[in-house]
């Protein structure tokens, strides 16, 4: 693994519309941090809806008919992709550098998981440009009847700051495989990735105006996208309230195509029978990963109740241990994304020693500088305590103790989320009936955060809309048109 670059030199803080990086129409800035320091690392160009009205006006004659994008062989739409993911490998520890500066995880994680995840989907759907096929279909009466597999159109990109440069390969592969345009916006958090990839977009030789990436916030750039009458599909990943915002923009304005990757208060089952050390440490990565900032954390740790004293200590144990510290140092944890994450964060820990639950480890800010969060646990919590009910977003694991599989299975399913379940179990069929019962768009029995591109991934319930990855990933990219053509008999 590469070593890291402590200070990135930061090459691109303009909004890339068209192909090329301007400054917003304001001429408005805003900065972004280093959570590790809380200090500034520069200010960004801040997009509004004039700039949003720019890029969309760019992608909508991008995709015109009869433009390069539209008259491309679909095989040169991936070899485009192909060659986007090679730059990013090229680029990798530069990239892995800058996102652990802007968003604070780890760098070893940023470059063993976050980059390759990354650089893999875009190759993954570049594989897809050719072979998203139609059907032909035996129509009653003599017709030829088949469908043909075209792009949406216009496609509004709305992403999260948790993984930065992931979230954007997600939402870009399927979107350029299947022949779409993208006006897309970054996190307000987190922008200086998104924006150096576009100078890869660009030198990969992507026509312009196909991506246009802006930098900006949420009830200004973000609305802006989700209310234009020419953006013809939206896709979302972040908070529920937000998805909320945006399903109502898309029905007040053009009936936008939505899809939603929202929060998850992710159920994670420990049976008497798992093997117990594999269970905690399994456990322990399901939730404190990403200074537990992921949308399928395992945040609803569930143990049965003849391992669950032992369970608590030794989870407990490994919290205590979890090293903390500057992510470009050999770290396991770095800071919360910012200042009001970590608010949050502190704010659920209060909640969780005022109702009672009890405390086994951390419980408190790390460090005096930095948005940092002790790794903390908390046991012998009840389905009606709030750190148990809603989406922390942070490194508190939430331990619950139950009997009978029917119980587990009631209380894990009773929650608003379901994006994500687990169950750690040696027995077969106890594995098969819950993954079965559990009312969640994934389930991983042994395993977590087992996320790969050819597995679709998506939630059940308020946790979102639509599946992301995988070939059901390019469903929400695709219009699908039927053509049916009358055979007429051949006369003699
Ligand atoms: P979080 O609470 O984790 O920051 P959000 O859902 O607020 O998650 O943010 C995810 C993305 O949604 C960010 O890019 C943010 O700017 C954007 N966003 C926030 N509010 C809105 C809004 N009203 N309309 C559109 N996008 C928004």
């Amino acid at each position: 693994m590469a070593a890291g670059i402590p200070n990135p030199e930061v090459k691109y803080t303009q909004l890339f519309i068209n192909n090329e990086f301007v400054n917003a129409e304001s001429g408005k800035t805003f900065p972004t941090l280093n959570p590790a320091t809380g200090e500034q690392i520069c200010q960004v160009q801040e997009a509004d809806k004039m700039d949003v009205d720019k890029a969309v006006k760019a992608a909508k004659e991008a995709f015109k008919l009869g433009s390069p994008w539209r008259t491309m062989d679909a095989s040169e739409r991936g070899h485009l992709l192909y060659k986007l993911a090679d730059l990013m490998e090229r680029d990798r520890e530069y990239l892995a550098s800058l996102e652990t500066l802007d968003n604070g995880k780890p760098f070893s994680d940023a470059y063993t998981i976050d980059l390759d995840l990354s650089i893999k989907c875009i190759r993954y759907y570049a594989g897809y440009a050719d072979k998203n096929h139609g059907k032909t279909i035996p129509l009653d009466g003599k017709y030829l009847c088949y469908t043909r597999h075209e792009p949406v159109g216009v496609c509004g990109q709305i992403i999260p700051w948790n993984f930065p440069l992931l979230m954007q390969a997600w939402k870009l592969g399927p979107a350029l495989a299947m022949g779409n345009c993208v006006v897309m916006k970054l996190a307000e958090q987190t922008p200086l990735t998104g924006l150096y990839v576009c100078s890869l977009i660009k030198e990969a030789g992507f026509p312009a105006g196909v991506v246009n990436v802006l930098a900006g916030f949420g009830p200004t750039a973000g609305a802006a996208i989700s209310e234009h009458m020419d953006i013809d599909k939206v896709a979302f990943t972040g908070s529920t309230e937000v998805g909320h915002i945006i399903q109502q923009a898309a029905g007040r304005t053009n009936l936008k195509k939505v899809t939603l990757e929202l929060g998850g208060k992710s159920p994670l089952i420990v049976l008497d029978d798992a093997d117990l050390d594999t269970a905690v440490e399994m456990a322990h990565f399901a939730l404190f990963f990403n200074q537990g900032q992921c949308c399928c954390a395992g945040s609803r740790l569930m143990v049965q109740e003849g391992i669950y004293d032992k369970f608590v200590e030794k989870a407990a144990a490994r919290a205590k241990d979890r090293k903390v510290g500057n992510p470009f140092d050999k770290v396991e944890q770095g800071p919360q994304v910012d200042e009001e994450q970590f608010n949050k964060v502190l704010g659920y820990i209060k909640s969780g020693i005022d109702e009672g639950a009890n405390l086994r480890a951390g419980g408190a800010k790390w460090g005096d500088k930095g948005f940092f969060v002790q790794p903390t646990v908390f046991s012998d919590v009840t389905d009606d305590m709030k750190i148990c009910r809603e989406e922390i977003f942070g490194p508190v694991q939430v331990i619950q103790k139950f009997s009978t599989v029917e119980e587990v299975i009631e209380r894990a399913n009773k929650n608003n989320y379901g994006l994500a379940a687990a169950v750690f179990t040696n027995n077969l069929n106890n594995a098969t009936y819950l993954s079965n019962s559990l009312r969640a768009g994934t389930v991983w029995v042994n395993c977590y955060d087992a996320l790969h591109s050819q597995a679709p991934f998506g939630g059940y319930k308020m946790s979102g809309i639509g599946r992301e990855l995988g070939e059901y990933g390019l469903e929400a990219y695709t219009e699908v048109k039927t053509v049916t053509i009358a055979i007429t008999e051949k006369n003699s």
